[in-house]
């Protein structure tokens, strides 16, 4: 069934939260309407709130032209002025405040040919994509209005869109992955038109570039229901054509519900868990072709290499050990570590040898300040060189085993293990 715009909009009365986003948000709003424009909240932040969820950022649609809004607010940036967007700053806030917009034709599957200006709310909400994305909020009345049928399928947990989803995918593609993304992200089902339309076309998904695949796909993963998200583009068929080189699903979603559960938002976390199957080296190169920055890419591969040394833990000696816990990811690594462990990847003994020895060993254990460094070689007559490197991990190694604690130690141990050259 696709959704209808109502004529007369669904009306529910909603006292917004009175945070500084929304009070700046009605600012901007009564400044239009005193000009004489129609103006509303638009978007994410009224879905959100309607949910009872915190809204992060707060967009606003008007009749007024880009232009005019620009005379009206003394701090503007044009962020996309031809799509009718201004940015406006409200005490430093920043606002997306676009022109009422009627998309004209679609030719490429991605974005429209021309865009017109509009003076009717209605035509504005009828671009977007989905019925719960096109709420829109009256602050002077304190009003959601709903021509889209959006309340009702919040109140139903689904996910629509407005007007025919064959039309609305064959506009743009991408859409198909914002349903999942949001079907995921709340936890809603896709509305069955919606889900059979995508399954019937989703292979057009590879005619949309790579950078909004991914915004959505990052978007999902960042979300609280990654899990269900992998399903989801399971069912729907676009999971093969956004993950091509995913050994498989099951496992992975089990593995991703684990995650859910423990209630945390670590994308990084949620991405090696997501790609374990595949392996450090193939899930590096995956996350590097869906676009993610070069940190995260580096972070996913650090994990899936280091549980596999984690799982070894109980065979290391204790300088390894100390030098394996005092990693920078090593809360991430034992997170994954500890999931894993429940999915006979990685054996429990290992686990809870590390949790012992982190909870043993505090960060001077693990780090102690160095009984040798360079300068002190130097100082005793050793030339720097290549060799320089390998003593002072050797000697650190003995620190660490407990087997050098002084200055003297450490002497006796250098002369005997590695004489000076005119020693010898
Ligand atoms: P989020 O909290 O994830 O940012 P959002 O609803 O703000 O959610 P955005 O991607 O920021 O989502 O988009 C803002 C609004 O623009 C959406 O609510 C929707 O109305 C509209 N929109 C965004 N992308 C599309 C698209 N591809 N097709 C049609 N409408 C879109
Ligand atoms: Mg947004």
């Amino acid at each position: 069934m696709s959704a209808p715009l109502y004529d007369t909009p669904v009306r529910q009365r909603l006292a917004l939260p009175q945070t500084e986003l929304f009070q700046c948000a009605a600012d901007i709003v009564e400044v239009l309407r005193r000009e004489g424009y129609d103006a509303f909240l638009v978007g994410g932040s009224i879905r959100d709130s309607v949910m009872g969820k915190t809204a992060k950022d707060c967009d606003i649609t008007t009749n007024a032209r880009p232009e005019h809004v620009q005379a009206l607010f003394p701090r503007t940036v044009p962020v996309g002025i031809e799509f009718g967007t201004v940015m406006v700053l409200q005490n430093d806030l920043p606002f997306e405040v676009t022109t009422f917009r009627a998309d004209g034709r679609y030719e490429d599957g991605r974005r429209p040919e021309s865009v017109s200006f509009s003076e009717h709310v209605t035509d504005d909400l009828e671009r977007r994509d989905l019925t719960i994305n096109g709420l829109i909020y009256a602050p002077e009345s304190e009003e959601v209005l709903d021509y889209t049928g959006g309340l009702a399928d919040i109140e139903r947990r689904v996910i629509r869109t407005i007007g025919s989803p064959l039309a609305r995918f064959g506009e743009d593609r991408l859409r198909m992955l914002r349903a999942v993304r949001f079907a995921a992200r709340l936890n809603f089902q896709l509305d069955s038109d919606t889900f059979e339309a995508i399954r019937s076309v989703a292979p057009n998904i590879q005619e949309v570039s790579i950078e909004r695949i991914q915004q959505e796909f990052q978007k999902m993963v960042q979300g609280a229901h990654p899990a269900r998200g992998l399903q989801l583009l399971h069912e729907t068929r676009l999971l093969p054509e956004i993950l091509p080189e995913l050994p498989g699903h099951e496992a992975a979603i089990h593995r991703l519900l684990h995650y859910e559960a423990l209630e945390v938002t670590n994308e990084t976390l949620a991405l090696a868990l997501l790609l374990v199957d595949a392996g450090a080296s193939q899930a590096e190169h995956m996350v590097r072709r869906l676009r993610f920055p070069n940190e995260t890419i580096t972070q996913v591969g650090t994990l899936l290499k280091q549980y596999l040394t984690l799982k070894q833990y109980m065979e290391l000696p204790m300088a390894a050990r100390k030098r394996f816990l005092r990693q920078p990811l090593m809360s991430d690594i034992l997170t994954l570590s500890t999931i894993l462990q429940y999915h006979d990847r990685v054996p429990c003994e290992a686990v809870r040898a590390v949790q012992a020895d982190l909870s043993q060993w505090d960060q001077a254990a693990l780090s102690p300040t160095r009984l040798l460094d360079g300068n002190q070689l130097k100082q005793w007559g050793y030339r720097p060189g290549p060799q320089f490197k390998e003593i002072l991990d050797a000697a650190e190694d003995e620190q660490l085993e407990g087997r050098l604690c002084t200055s003297d130690e450490v002497q006796h141990w250098l002369a005997s293990h590695y004489p000076k050259e005119n020693d010898t």
